[in-house]
């Protein structure tokens, strides 16, 4: 990604975030390399190291030294410079972690709680959160980010179903998470999370355009192109478990007949491999995920699919291979460099660092300081409350 300094007057924290954002990335590195990288001269680079060192944020160290000359001194991102806690609520219970600036899960905490309420859910929010802050009691905390199931605002499909959290129609999600940990609180669908996650610090590193597929309780995805989720004009795109995938076959909550997340699914491999046994559940699902994988390549062109989500590893790898080969579509490229199917590498954790990456963002991200900088109709915004908002109105 080309992350370039600007003169415009919003700048000065745009340029920092910037610097911040290339030292993570490419720690350790020098004033000069960051100059070149970002367009900024050495001297505006100088300057805003020397600000966000005082602040913490970054240590420096010396490169081994190349022939003769003193080793240049090189900056990284300061791991402890800065902390957050994801938080993530599904339709089985609750899951948090303590995350650093450097991306490492340092603390985690659990509660199997079914269907849990919102009331009971924020009580337990409270008290996860205080246990997480104590593990490091003089740490900076950036925020508390929290990921759930979407869609947000879709009046026949949010909060119905198996896949949803029912019973949470309407609930100031954002204002009862502030309240209940007194930091700043971030919100986020929990597919677009996990792709925010896998990209900061999983496979999606090593790709600029790639789509995150979510196996989740339902089936979501994402295509992340040049460092940002593609959201669509309501940000709900992604829900890529509703798409007709069986004519005339399963009913969904939703209201259709059919939709692929009916079969592929933590949703459905809970309700029928029991019943079928894994073995024919994997048979069954692989031709459904097969055609899925297919169409999101034709439809969006990613340099790869990454494969993750709340799935167990084996199950994913046993249902990539069962859908393997996979038939012709325009990524049957000779010139690939990647596999079209790679399996996550932070796995289950990509949901937590993303919604804790929600509140490091405010930190390091140059895209969340551009949010802010043009105003609140760019992102900044909460979907649940918008949309009582628009109930309301
Ligand atoms: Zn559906």
């Amino acid at each position: 990604m080309a992350l370039r300094g600007t003169n415009q007057e919003f700048g000065r924290p745009y340029n920092r975030r910037i610097v911040l954002e290339t030292i993570r990335l490419h720690g350790p590195i020098t004033r000069a390399d960051i100059a070149r990288r970002v367009g900024l001269t050495t001297q505006t680079v100088a300057n805003i190291v020397r600000e966000i060192g005082e602040q913490g944020f970054i240590v420096s160290g010396r490169d081994t030294p190349k022939g003769r000359g003193y080793p240049a001194e090189t900056l990284a991102i300061n791991p402890e410079g800065g902390f957050a806690i994801g938080v993530h609520v599904t339709p089985l219970g609750l899951e948090a972690g303590l995350v650093n600036l450097a991306g490492a899960i340092i603390g985690r905490s659990r509660r199997d709680l079914p269907r849990v309420d919102p009331d009971t859910a924020f009580r337990e929010i409270e008290a996860m959160v205080a246990e997480l802050a104590a593990l490091r009691p003089n740490g900076r905390m950036l925020g508390v980010g929290l990921a759930m199931p979407g869609p947000f605002g879709v009046e026949s499909m949010s909060f119905v179903g198996p896949t949803t959290l029912e019973g949470w129609k309407g609930v100031p999600v954002r204002e009862s998470l502030a309240t209940a940990t007194g930091l700043p609180a971030f919100i986020e669908v929990d597919l677009a999370a996990a792709a925010h996650g896998e990209r900061l610090y999983g496979a999606g590193r090593d790709f600029r355009d790639f789509y995150y597929l979510y196996f989740g309780v339902g089936l979501g995805g994402s295509m992340v192109h040049d460092g940002a989720a593609l959201r669509g004009a309501w940000g709900n795109a992604g829900e890529i478990g509703h798409m007709p995938a069986v004519p005339d076959g399963e009913s969904c909550p939703c209201g259709n007949r059919g939709c692929l997340e009916r079969y592929v699914s933590l949703e459905a491999w809970e309700r029928k491999a029991h019943i079928s046994g894994e073995e024919r559940w994997i048979a069954d699902a692989a031709p459904l995920f097969r055609s899925a994988l297919v169409t999101i390549e034709n439809l969006f062109d990613p340099e790869t699919i990454v494969v993750g989500g709340l799935a167990p590893k084996r199950l994913l790898e046993r249902l990539v291979e069962a859908a393997a080969p996979l038939p012709n579509s325009i990524a049957a490229r000779s010139d690939r460099r990647a596999l079209r199917v790679t399996l996550s590498s932070v796995g289950q954790d990509a949901v937590l660092l993303g919604a804790a990456a929600l509140a490091i963002s405010g930190v390091l991200s140059p895209r969340f300081g551009l949010m802010f900088a043009e105003g609140p109709r760019r992102g900044a915004r909460d979907p649940i409350v918008d949309d009582m908002g628009a109930r309301a109105a």
